[in-house]
């Protein structure tokens, strides 16, 4: 028997691997120095697992440890690298490129920069979820100082063609971010081979800690400089200020080094278990429709819309597995999810769509368990749906005139 309720949800967050906390306990208790301490054995024990944590974050993007800054998350890289690279190349110029299915914290950070005087393009996606790449050599003028694309949705799993579109910048002289947080550790994604510039990286989302993030800074070829968004004590090489995460930091450094070395077995895993899945749901099920490329996807995601059915008895049904939703009314914000409609998908699709994450820790047990609840559910409410009758005796529903009442 599988234990209820299933986490399926790995995109939003990941549990904490085992051997991360195991790591990072003792740096709770006896080894709690201030890694900035440079006169005794507190400080020095605490600097030293820092470096080590730099190192291993580092090694997982193929960067140098020198490259790397820690934050709080990625929602402050995203932040430092986009604010913080337009703030430092205004003279140079004042526009940004970036894509309408971004995380919000790109997003909202461009549009915090619009305010000041920045102009920004929102790139389109097509109706599989990528960014065209004439649609970017054509969007960069000799004002535009940065582009960010991230590598891969959150949403969706599409991975975007990262090497070329940091081939472009890099030719044109722009600088280029990619929000790597569901990327990194998941599939191969190394700054030099995809000439990158700065990279957000999250802790949680490789089974490490909460509150601890990266961003990547190249320091060659060329020589990033970034204007800080938090001043003091000038930690992190000027460009992030705080006493920094010790325990946070080596609990990403161990979650990164795991990911690194599992990275080969674990992604064929999750995409054996994905496949699984939609295989299954697409075998049982008619009138189901992935959103998003299926090839150019994370290994461990599936996002499906299941047709005639009402978006909010679907989760209801299946409320001991713990999913995402593109619909409205289950999410924090009221309109349906901004990068389904960005990929043209229809609101009454949007609304009855769901994201699967499978994750390090899922079982094949419990992917059976998911898909045959799935299945089921989906089957359930479909025969109470006079639209799903009527499809299935092939009448066209865009043809019907429906009687409203007054
Ligand atoms: C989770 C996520 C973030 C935010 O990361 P935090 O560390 O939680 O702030 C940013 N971008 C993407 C793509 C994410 O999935």
């Amino acid at each position: 028997m599988v234990k209820l309720p299933i986490y399926m949800d790995n995109h939003a967050t990941t549990p904490m691997d085992p051997r991360v906390l195991d790591a990072m306990m003792p740096f709770f208790t006896n080894q709690f120095g201030n890694a900035a301490s440079r006169n005794h054995k507190f400080g020095w024990e605490a600097e030293e697992a820092v470096e080590e944590g730099r190192k291993q974050v580092a090694a997982l993007i193929g960067a140098d440890p020198r490259e790397i800054v820690f934050t709080s998350g990625a929602t402050e890289s995203d932040n430092l690298a986009v604010k913080g690279a337009a703030w430092m190349y205004r003279e140079k110029g004042d526009h940004i490129i970036t894509c309408v299915t971004e995380h919000k914290a790109i997003l909202d950070t461009c549009k915090h920069l619009e305010k000041e005087g920045f102009r920004i393009t929102f790139l389109p996606v097509d109706g599989k979820g990528m960014v065209d790449l004439d649609d970017l050599c054509k969007a960069i003028t000799a004002k535009t100082i940065l582009v960010s694309i991230m590598t891969a949705n959150n949403e969706v799993g599409v991975i975007q063609e990262i090497k070329q579109i940091g081939k472009i910048a890099r030719e044109r002289g722009v600088l280029f971010h990619t929000d790597a947080v569901q990327a990194a550790g998941k599939i191969p994604f190394n700054v030099n081979e995809m000439n990158v510039d700065l990279a957000s990286l999250s802790a949680h989302k490789i089974y490490g800690p909460k509150g601890a993030g990266a961003l990547y800074v190249r320091r060659r070829n060329p020589r990033v400089l970034l204007t800080p968004i938090i001043d003091g004590g000038g930690h992190e090489r000027g460009m992030r200020s705080g006493t920094l995460n010790v325990t946070g930091i080596v609990g990403f450094g161990k979650a990164a080094q795991i990911a690194r070395e599992e990275l080969p077995r674990e992604s064929a895993e999750m995409l054996r278990l994905r496949e699984k899945l939609r295989t299954t749901l697409e075998r049982e099920l008619d009138e189901v429709y992935i959103n998003g490329d299926l090839d150019k996807r994370l290994p461990g995601n599936l996002n499906m819309s299941f047709a005639y059915v009402e978006g909010e008895s679907l989760l209801m049904g299946i409320n001991d597995i713990a999913v995402s939703s593109g619909s409205a009314c289950t999410s924090a914000s009221l309109e349906p999810s901004y990068v389904l409609k960005a990929l043209g998908v229809g609101e009454d699709l949007a609304h009855t769509s769901i994201r699967f994450g499978i994750g390090r820790f899922n079982t094949e047990e419990e992917v059976d368990y998911v898909a045959n609840r799935v299945i089921d559910v989906v089957r359930r409410l479909r025969e109470l749906s006079p639209l799903y009758e009527m499809a299935k005796e092939g009448i066209d529903l865009k043809s019907v005139h429906w009687a409203t009442e007054a």
